[in-house]
């Protein structure tokens, strides 16, 4: 019989991580692990991402990625210096997406140890990365390429079906099928789930298995539905409003998925001429290259966006777009004073060139924050969502005078009803489901509308349990 570990993203939405191994005639068990984030949000949390797996990764066999995010593929840096030499299979766009973001991670992480130490601001009093660029190199050797869609033999044991999910760029949901003397089990990964009618990517698919030993779900939204309104609308109102008071818009983003969205809404408005052209600054080095794949991978694409494309042939871009990559270009946004957009990241106020941005006009009631997307526990992002006075950014104490939006409208996770849909959509009823990927309450909230809308067999992943599927 295969087992099954939560070996992160159980009772909470980040550190994605998930162990099946088969029996194995003789004890020839084969370990595949799908997904291998990093742990973000609380000090607690981030612990987790020091400590070492229970098992040992040189006896992992395979790696399989659902998408490029963060906390689904941030820990593989430590995971291969730890001894994990096997390959790591991703669709084409998500092995291009993941090699900008882990060079990225690692970066970014060598940068605020460094800072900590200049500054003295760590808890810690050695602070000390938990990876650097050097660890990442060994990782991208390792990705290999498997489909965008249809089937794929990771071995004669593992066989996946790919689907969109329609969360950001070449995001999958995946389904298993794990193959041990003749008897086959289905275990389907929802990954992360994205929006319907959303622009720029297709709808999320359900996978279409006839047999479902267990499926893993994710919960982010699992308590709560997304706020209702024409995202087109909102983002127009608040940027008139804000370049009237003379102020300025800062929108913590990931360089991925979000900003591509938000030019995406920006560029309809000022195309319908439904707001003044202001310079938009995206304060990213990765973001120019993370927009040209989203519109380089064309099936991930819906029609809609397509059709922009034919007739407007830039439908990425701002009439007064700014791309900067060095440090020095992103501190020179500093000196202007007058209105303008700027996106950067990260998106949950963790860490990266938002943070100087914030520092710089948190303090001024004339500007405005836009967060777009989930806020974890514990982050300065969840922090301004919950009305924070005041902000913590390098050791000082930010006094919160801008507005503060939340535009659940830009979220790229699927809101309740929407995990529901895709549900509703299965061709048969799950043995067992398993709530991943979310808080407690939302995971709970979740699992008690699936008992009740369909009376499955619904629980809560926990933490390094094992199951047997
Ligand atoms: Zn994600």
């Amino acid at each position: 019989m295969a087992k099954l570990t939560f070996l992160g993203a159980a009772g909470c939405v980040t550190g994605s991580k998930y162990l099946v191994e088969t029996a194995g005639p003789g004890g020839a068990s084969k370990r595949l692990l799908l997904d291998c984030g990093l742990f973000q949000g609380t000090d607690e949390l981030k612990q987790r991402n020091w400590s070492a797996l229970p098992i040992d990764p040189k006896t992992i066999d395979y790696l399989v990625l659902t998408h490029a995010h963060l906390d689904h593929t941030g820990w593989l840096p430590v995971l291969v210096r730890d001894g994990y030499r096997k390959p790591i299979y991703a669709n084409p766009a998500t092995i291009e997406l993941t090699e900008i973001l882990l060079k990225d991670s690692g970066h970014l992480q060598e940068e605020e140890t460094q800072h900590a130490v200049k500054h003295k601001w760590s808890r810690h009093a050695e602070p000390r990365a938990l990876y650097t660029s050097e660890d990442v190199e060994p990782v991208l050797k390792l990705l290999r390429p498997m489909p965008r869609s249809g089937g794929f033999d990771v071995s004669p044991e593992f066989h996946f079906e790919s689907y969109d999910a329609g969360h950001i760029l070449g995001s999958s949901s995946l389904e298993l099928t794990v193959t041990e003397n003749g008897k086959k089990t289905v275990v389907v990964f929802s990954g992360d789930i994205g929006r319907y009618d959303q622009p720029i990517l297709k709808d999320p698919t359900t996978p279409a298995a006839k047999q479902i030993d267990a499926l893993l779900c994710e919960s982010t939204y699992g308590d709560r539905e997304h706020e209702a309104g024409d995202p087109l609308q909102l983002l127009g109102d608040i940027v008139n409003r804000v370049a009237k008071r003379g102020g300025s818009i800062v929108i913590p983003a990931f360089a991925i998925g979000r900003t591509q969205t938000f030019m995406y809404y920006l560029r309809q408005l000022e195309n319908l001429q439904r707001i003044p052209r202001l310079p938009v600054y995206v304060d990213s080095p990765m973001a120019q290259t993370a927009t040209e794949l989203y519109l380089k991978y064309k099936e991930d694409h819906d029609v809609q966006f397509s059709r922009d494309e034919k007739n407007n042939g830039d439908p990425l871009n701002v009439h007064e777009f700014h791309l900067t990559r060095s440090v020095e270009e992103s501190k020179a946004i500093n000196d202007v004073k007058s209105p303008c957009v700027i996106i950067s990241a990260s998106g949950m106020v963790t860490g990266g060139r938002v943070l100087h941005h914030l520092a710089q006009r948190l303090g001024d009631a004339r500007n405005c924050v836009i967060l777009g997307g989930f806020q974890a526990e514990g982050t300065r992002g969840r922090a301004l969502q919950e009305g924070a006075k005041t902000l913590n950014l390098f050791g000082q104490v930010v006094p919160v005078r801008a507005e503060i939006v939340e535009m659940g409208q830009f979220s790229a996770h699927a809101g309740k009803s929407e995990l529901l849909r895709w549900l509703t959509g299965l061709q048969t009823p799950p043995k067992q489901v398993y709530l991943t990927h979310g808080e407690p309450a939302a995971a709970q909230s979740l699992q008690q509308a699936i008992s009740e809308k369909f009376r499955w067999k619904a629980c809560v992943a926990r933490y390094l349990d094992t199951v047997e599927i």
